[in-house]
C-alpha cells in the first residue's frame, strides 16, 4: 500500500467513525451537531480558526445539490410538484444526515493539510 493511499484511508476512516485525526480515539461530536473544541482523548484542537472548514463543506453541500439536479436530469420526475416533493427533500434530509460525517471529512483533511504544512515548514528550517 503506497504512503498515499494510507493517508486517504486514514482520513476516510476518521471521517466515517467521526474521530478525531490526529488520535483517531476521540470523538468529535458532542451531540449530532455539536462539535467538541478539542479531542476529548489528545487535546488536538479540532478548529483552531474558525471557518477552515467552510470551503469543503460549501462545496460538498453543493456537490450534493448537484446530484440531484443530475438525478432530475437522467430521470425526469412526471410533474415539477412531484420533483418538488421527493427530490427535494431527500437532498435536504442527505444534506443534514451526511453533516457530521462530512465536517468530521473537513477536519480530517484540515489536519493532514495543517501536519504537512508543518513538516514542509521543518524541513524549510533545517
Ligand atoms: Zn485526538
Amino acid at each position: 500500500m503506497t504512503p498515499r493511499l494510507k493517508i486517504i484511508l486514514r482520513l476516510l476512516n476518521c471521517a466515517l467513525r467521526r474521530c478525531c485525526p490526529k488520535c483517531a480515539k476521540g470523538g468529535l461530536f458532542r451531540r449530532f451537531f455539536t462539535l467538541h473544541d478539542h479531542c476529548p482523548t489528545c487535546g488536538y484542537d479540532l478548529e483552531p480558526a474558525d471557518g477552515d472548514t467552510w470551503f469543503f463543506m460549501y462545496f460538498s453541500s453543493a456537490g450534493i445539490v448537484g446530484i440531484s439536479f443530475l438525478y432530475m436530469f437522467f430521470f425526469p420526475p412526471d410533474s415539477t410538484a412531484e420533483g418538488w416533493l421527493t427530490v427535494v427533500p431527500i437532498a435536504g434530509a442527505v444534506m443534514i444526515l451526511s453533516l457530521p460525517i462530512r465536517k468530521a471529512l473537513a477536519i480530517a483533511i484540515d489536519f493532514h493539510l495543517d501536519r504537512g504544512r508543518a513538516e514542509f515548514e521543518t524541513e524549510e528550517r533545517e
